[in-house]
Order: C-alpha cells, then structure tokens, then sequence
C-alpha cells in the first residue's frame, strides 16, 4: 500500500462521530462528512447498556466523562438511584411485566450526544456523498457539492437509507417497510404534571404491551431547565398494525397531509393505565404527530469489500427496529472494531484486506440475528398473549454474541 492510511467516514451520526474519535485517539488520519448543514428536528433517546465499555475505549477520558451532559437527565446517576433496569408493564393494569437490568446502563440524548461528541474532529458538514470511486491505492469519495476526499478506505455509517450501502449492493440494499404504524413525537406538561409523570415512569425506559395489541412507550428526552419541570420535555414513542383501510397516513403511503396523527392516536389511547394514561390526557390539546415508516434492512449475506476499501457500519449495516433497543449499542461495537482493525493496519500487523474481511465478519452475522430479533420483539409487543416468549422476556438487552453463543453450548 503506498498512499498512507486515511479513513473517510460517510455519516456524523452515533457510529460515525465514535469511529472519528477512536480513530483520532489512535493518531489515524481520517474525515468526517455528513450531509447536514444542520440539526435534524427528530430527536429520542437511546438506552446505552453493554456497548458502554466499548465507549470507554473509543472516547478520548474527557469525553466519557462529560457523558452525563448527554442524558435527557444531566443529574440522573443510575448507580447511586440504584436504577439500572428498564421498565416492561401490562398496558392495561400498569403492572409490570419484566424489568431487563444492566450493569450502567445510562439513556443518552441523540441530538445532545452528537454536539458533543462532534467536538474536536473532522467533520465537513453540508457534504452529500454523491459517488464512490475506487482507485489504484484507494478511495475517492465525490460530494454534491464539486469537492472529493480521497482516502484508503471508506466506512458507510450514512444510516438507515444509507447511500454506499446502496453503492455496494444496487437493488440489495432496499429497506422492507414493517406493517406498523409508528409514531415519536415530543411534548411538555405543565409543571405539575411533569413532576408527576418524571415520578411515576422508570427513567429510562418506560414501556406497556396492551391486550389490544398496541405498544406505548413514553421517556424523557431533556430537562432544560431541573428547576423549572414546565420546560422538560417527553415523548411517545407508538406502534400499531397498519390496518389498510383506516391508516393510510402512515409516512409511506401518504394519501391526506391533513390526518393529525395525534388524535388518531388519542383515538385508540383509551383502556390503558398510567403512565401512558396520565400521559396520553395531559398531551396538549394542539399537538401534532405525523407517521414514520418503520424500516428494517439486515445483509443477507454480507457485501463485496472492494479489497477492503469500502465497508459499512451502524444502521448503515443492520438498521433495526427500536423494540429491544440495540440499534446504538451495535453501532458501537461496530465503531470499536472498526478502529481495531485499523489500529492493525496502521501498526502493519494486517493488511487492509484482512482488517476489513475481519470485521465485517463480526458485523455482518451479529447484524442479521439483531435485525431478525428485533423484528420479532417487534411483532411481540403487538401480541399480548405470547409476549412472555420474547427475546427482551428470554434475553433482557443482553447483545446477541452473548445469548446464541449460550443457546450453541
Ligand atoms: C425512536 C428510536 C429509539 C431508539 N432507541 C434505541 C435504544 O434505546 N437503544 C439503542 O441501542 N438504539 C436505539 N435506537 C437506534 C439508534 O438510534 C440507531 O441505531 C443509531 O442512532 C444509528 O446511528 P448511525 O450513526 O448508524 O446512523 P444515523 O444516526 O442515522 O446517522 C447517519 C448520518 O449519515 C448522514 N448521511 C446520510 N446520508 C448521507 C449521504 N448521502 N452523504 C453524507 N451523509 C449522509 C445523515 O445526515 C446522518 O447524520 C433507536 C432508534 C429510534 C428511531
């Protein structure tokens, strides 16, 4: 190899910001785009169990210790509350149903977590990668704008509809669009309210499984002001079976702008128990929600390398549905060891070829067993009556490597 090893990393979302930083701390050379100029409007939150030691390694000290600063919660420590555990209740009684732990896990805010972590590296924002050219001694990358970064290797960490997963396999790397429909919206209380409802739901994860085959999750997402609880903000996150008839504003088959789907869903909110009870009267009256699709895409059977040019990486690689929370906390390992296979390619001891074929082994198979599992936990929390035979009911949040190596045994 003669030119030296330069990453460029497509996407500054968790996976992408986390392989800048690993790669920066390991003294690789490497750029970041993303084709944001600015701030998605969608924000949420996601549960950070065990890929948290994986962060340990790829944050530079600093960093990881100002991870606080991302939780909707900036004072929330899970330790000392002795909170460790999500929530699963009957959304029907409240009673709960399953309380997974973790040793550490902490919620992080996506859009407060990208802010910090896009401190001190690379990033070029306002890049739309457009293609992808390979060159005699590695990769050029072309954005909308006129301007190319030129590199030894590419990671695709572009997200759910990525565009190089698109690059690398054509027709493949189209997402299936689940049966649901899928709601995430925010809102505030007022303070009174808010007091109340930040006592009575688990502060991570506060989640319900109805008999009439309906999921309601509601979580915090920021805590502007701890002093003033009318400034707190919450959200829902919803599923529902598509029924073609009635629920045509789903965010992919858009027939009526019109169609508030907050009050479709105030429409079927009615025989659950608190939290979701208290929080589905005291929505403001005005609010307004409107349906994402809920896509799923795992790779069948990996993809071509380019001789371990270009490769994937988080949702760009294995986008799955939210029900078992593991889509952040696999884009992590991928992140970690994407950097450890640099690392080897920097230290010579693998070639790039290797390094790349390396970890996209470890990618690829995990990818497509979390994508399955949570498309199952997904159908679960739609089926009350079978919902104790679940992955989160066998498995909690546990990674998938650590449950199928026990089931070989
Ligand atoms: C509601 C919800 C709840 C969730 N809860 C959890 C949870 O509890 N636990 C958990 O582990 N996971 C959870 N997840 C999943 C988690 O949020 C994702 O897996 C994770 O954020 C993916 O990060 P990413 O960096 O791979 O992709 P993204 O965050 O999507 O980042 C991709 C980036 O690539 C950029 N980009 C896209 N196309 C281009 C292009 N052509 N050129 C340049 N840049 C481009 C985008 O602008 C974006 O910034 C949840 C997801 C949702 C939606």
């Amino acid at each position: 190899m003669s030119r030296p090893l330069k990453v460029i990393v497509i996407g500054a979302g968790l996976s992408g910001l986390a392989i800048a930083q690993g790669l920066k701390k390991n003294g690789i050379e490497y750029v970041v785009v993303d084709k944001e100029s600015e701030p998605r409007d969608r924000n949420w939150g996601v549960t950070i169990a065990w890929s948290h030691p994986f962060l340990q390694e790829l944050l530079p000290e600093e960093l990881f210790n100002r991870l606080a600063e991302c939780q909707p919660d900036e004072k929330l420590n899970t330790k000392g509350a002795g909170c460790e555990s999500i929530i699963i209740r009957d959304g029907a009684t409240g009673a709960t149903i399953a309380e997974p732990s973790f040793p550490g896990i902490r919620r992080l805010n996506i859009q407060k977590t990208r802010s910090l972590w896009s401190k001190d590296v690379n990033v070029k924002f306002g890049k739309t990668v457009t293609d992808v050219e390979l060159t005699s001694d590695g990769v050029t990358a072309h954005f909308q704008d006129g301007t190319s970064e030129s590199g030894t290797v590419l990671v695709g960490a572009d997200g759910g509809g990525s565009w190089v997963r698109r690059w690398l396999l054509g027709d493949e790397a189209d997402a299936t669009v689940l049966p649901y429909v899928f709601l995430n919206f925010p809102m505030r209380f007022t303070a009174e309210q808010a007091l109340k409802m930040d006592k009575m739901m688990n502060p991570f994860v506060d989640v319900g499984v109805h008999p009439k085959g309906m999921y309601i999750g509601i979580f915090l997402l920021d805590k502007p002001d701890l002093d003033k609880p009318e400034s707190w903000i919450f959200y829902f996150l919803v599923t529902w079976p598509k029924q073609e008839d009635t629920d045509t504003n789903d965010g992919e088959n858009t027939t009526t702008d019109d169609v508030n789907m907050a009050d479709e869903f105030r429409k079927r909110a009615d025989g659950w128990a608190d939290p979701f009870k208290s929080a589905v009267d005291w929505m403001p009256k005005d609010i307004k929600a409107k349906a994402v699709p809920l896509k799923i895409w795992g790779p069948k059977s990996g993809w071509d390398n380019r001789q371990g040019r270009v490769t994937l990486a988080g949702d760009a690689a294995h986008s799955m549905t939210f029900h078992r929370g593991q889509g952040a906390n696999n884009a992590i390992r991928d992140s970690k060891m994407f950097v450890d296979a640099m690392v080897k390619v920097k230290s010579g001891e693998m070639t790039l070829g290797k390094a790349i074929a390396g970890y996209d082994r470890d990618v690829v198979p995990r990818g497509v067993q979390e994508v399955e599992i949570s498309r199952a936990q997904t159908d679960a929390f739609h089926n009350h009556a079978r919902f104790l035979e679940s992955p989160v009911i066998k498995h909690g949040i546990r990674p998938v490597t650590e449950f199928s190596k026990t089931e070989e045994a």
